[in-house]
């Protein structure tokens, strides 16, 4: 197939807006390449030359491809005017296809010959791989005389499509999804088997060459390859409330406020991705690769030591790295993010920021001893039990309950040791890479404050018998104050035992642990959600209340009031809705 013909279905594609219209071109370009353009077609139509768990990229910047552009336009051009065209046209597609580069003196200089053929699309292909793999001293006049030797052989049409892959801006209005329905049109295949491929295997190009191979047979037996990233599992925002409304259990976990990682180890080592070749016992056991696929491995040799040392069989993990203090307490995440992507001076800043590996997820585990493999579609329950089987050191520390109290305790304490907050999951939820379900909430964060005067509290317990525990929550209503819960949570035992002192002076009655003040303190209060309740005067809870600051600027008569409450519930209720 020459790039020519692939230029001409993306012009018609670009000019499709239908989607059903979309899959079908989509398809026929599918059916009409050959066996070995067939991969290239499907990540070309993406934009891409590589597939996506593949670290390589064409490593061109914007300024090399306006050069090797004006180059094959002629003499009177230069990367200045290609530049200035395109702050017209808005995009480098229609630049390229404007400056007539199949011109004699860029044929003349491939030794083309008059009006000779363009590119094959393998030919693309070839070339662009090799542009990616120049590396080093001259690299960058190696790219240039590529790219030219590529840009001079193209038509108009061509050029607009070879320009945009350069810079990796497709932009044909064909979806992931799309691809996968084309797919499935294509060779008959069912496209949700085509969508698990596609997942597990973060290749389009493979995944269509199984389709038209071996069908749906081959694409069911497509799973997660060591030394191939998947994309990541997301969160969404979410309660505590609606996630055990919905699910009845959740695992909680500690939210770590660091970097994604994924980490990956073979016993018999794991091949660079660019070499396409079986691993030797000089390449390393474990690689690590960051949330969007590329490999870190280098910048963390902590965590990849530490790995090393545990595992022993093909595993898959899924984590967060953590930057920590002297005493392990995390520190904030601009923190990993020094160490990150850092190519120079590794040691230097491993002395400096310390790493450690919480890891809370398995996607494969290849013991001989179990049926391991796959994880994906174990629930998440399992897939916890290995990693903690694994990994016990890093795994991460699950309370599996159905009590939102329970589940409040533990965010206080995950708070109060300098985490960021919870995850909430599904325990029975599979692994789904790439998607932002319903499967994993971030607890949601306070978007609202209210100022609410303190009218009781109830003593601590044990250790903390001389101090306030638990503080009783009053809105102003029509006569005096209207309680509308107790706040507990959000209060470092520093703070607890300067607030006793604040409040002790105002206590007016006191029976066994429970004591009234006289409303002169004010709390500004965050919350999960307002509720109906009978439970207090104000007829409204307050869900996960939690404590952000004293309020001394506030009289007890600026307190927010019962009638704020009954608007702040509404609104949720109609947010919803
Ligand atoms: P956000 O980046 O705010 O969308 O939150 C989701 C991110 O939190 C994930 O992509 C992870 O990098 C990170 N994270 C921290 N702790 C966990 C955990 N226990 N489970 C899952 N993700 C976590």
């Amino acid at each position: 197939m020459q790039f020519a013909a692939f230029a001409d279905r993306a012009t018609e594609l670009e000019a499709e807006p239908a989607d059903l219209e979309t899959v079908s071109l989509v398809a026929d370009l599918l059916r009409e390449a050959g066996d070995a353009e067939l991969p290239i077609v499907a990540r070309f139509l993406q934009g891409r030359v590589f597939p996506g768990w593949d670290g390589r990229t064409l490593d061109v910047g914007p300024r090399l491809c306006y050069e090797a552009l004006a180059k094959a336009a002629g003499t009177n051009v230069t990367a200045d005017d290609v530049e200035e065209r395109l702050a017209d046209e808005g995009e480098i597609g229609a630049v390229a296809a404007g400056l007539d580069l199949g011109g004699q003196q860029g044929l003349a200089a491939f030794g083309a010959g008059g009006g000779g053929d363009g590119p094959s699309l393998t030919e693309v292909d070839d070339a662009l791989r090799e542009v990616a793999a120049a590396e080093g001293a001259g690299s960058e006049d190696a790219k240039l005389a590529t790219l030219f030797g590529l840009f001079s052989r193209v038509s108009d049409d061509e050029a607009r499509y070879l320009a945009r892959l350069v810079l990796g801006e497709m932009r044909l209005g064909v979806g992931e999804g799309s691809v996968r329905d084309a797919i499935g049109e294509a060779f008959d295949v069912d496209p949700e088997l085509v969508a698990d491929a596609l997942q597990v295997s973060n290749d389009y190009g493979r995944v269509a060459e199984i389709a038209r191979e071996s069908g749906d047979d081959g694409l069911r037996e497509v799973g997660l390859t060591v030394g191939r990233p998947v994309q990541s599992m997301l969160a969404q925002a979410g309660t505590v409330t609606g996630a055990l409304e919905s699910w009845e259990e959740v695992a909680a976990e500690i939210k770590f406020d660091g970097a994604r990682v994924q980490l990956h180890h073979h016993p018999e080592g794991i091949a660079p991705p660019a070499a396409d070749r079986e691993p030797t016992p000089d390449d390393p056991t474990v690689r690590l690769y960051s949330r969007n696929t590329s490999e870190v491995t280098d910048a963390l040799p902590e965590i990849r030591e530490f790995a090393e040392e545990r595992l022993d069989s093909p595993a898959i993990l899924d984590g967060e790295v953590v930057a920590v203090d002297d005493d392990g307490s995390p520190l904030p995440f601009q923190e990993v993010l020094r160490r990150f992507r850092r190519k120079h001076d590794v040691a230097q800043m491993r002395e400096e920021v310390a790493l450690d590996l919480h890891a809370f997820d398995c996607l494969l585990d290849g013991r001989e001893d179990s049926d391991g493999g796959d994880l994906l579609d174990d629930p998440f329950r399992e897939r916890h039990a290995r990693l903690t089987e694994l990994l016990p050191e890093a795994a991460s520390e699950v309370l599996y309950s159905d009590d939102a109290s329970e589940v409040e305790a533990f965010e206080q304490e995950a708070l109060e040791a300098g985490h960021e907050g919870i995850m909430l999951k599904r325990p029975d939820s599979t692994y789904t890479p790439g998607d932002r379900g319903q499967d994993w909430l971030k607890r949601k964060p306070d978007v609202e404050t209210l100022d609410c005067v303190v009218t009781g509290a109830e003593w601590g317990e044990g250790r903390r018998a001389n101090e306030f525990g638990t503080f009783l929550l009053a809105v102003g209503g029509d006569d005096g104050y209207e309680t509308v819960g107790k706040v507990a949570t959000g209060i470092t035992d520093e703070r607890l035992a300067e607030l006793t002192d604040l409040l002790e002076p105002h206590v007016i009655d006191e029976s066994g642990q429970t004591v009234e003040f006289r409303p002169e303190v004010v709390f500004e209060v965050g919350y999960e959600e307002i509720q109906q309740s009978p439970t207090y005067g104000a007829g409204y809870a307050l869900r996960f209340p939690r404590f952000v600051e004293v309020r001394d600027d506030k009289d007890p008569e600026d307190a927010d009031t019962v009638e704020r409450v009954e608007r702040l519930a509404a609104g949720a209720d109609a947010d919803n809705a």
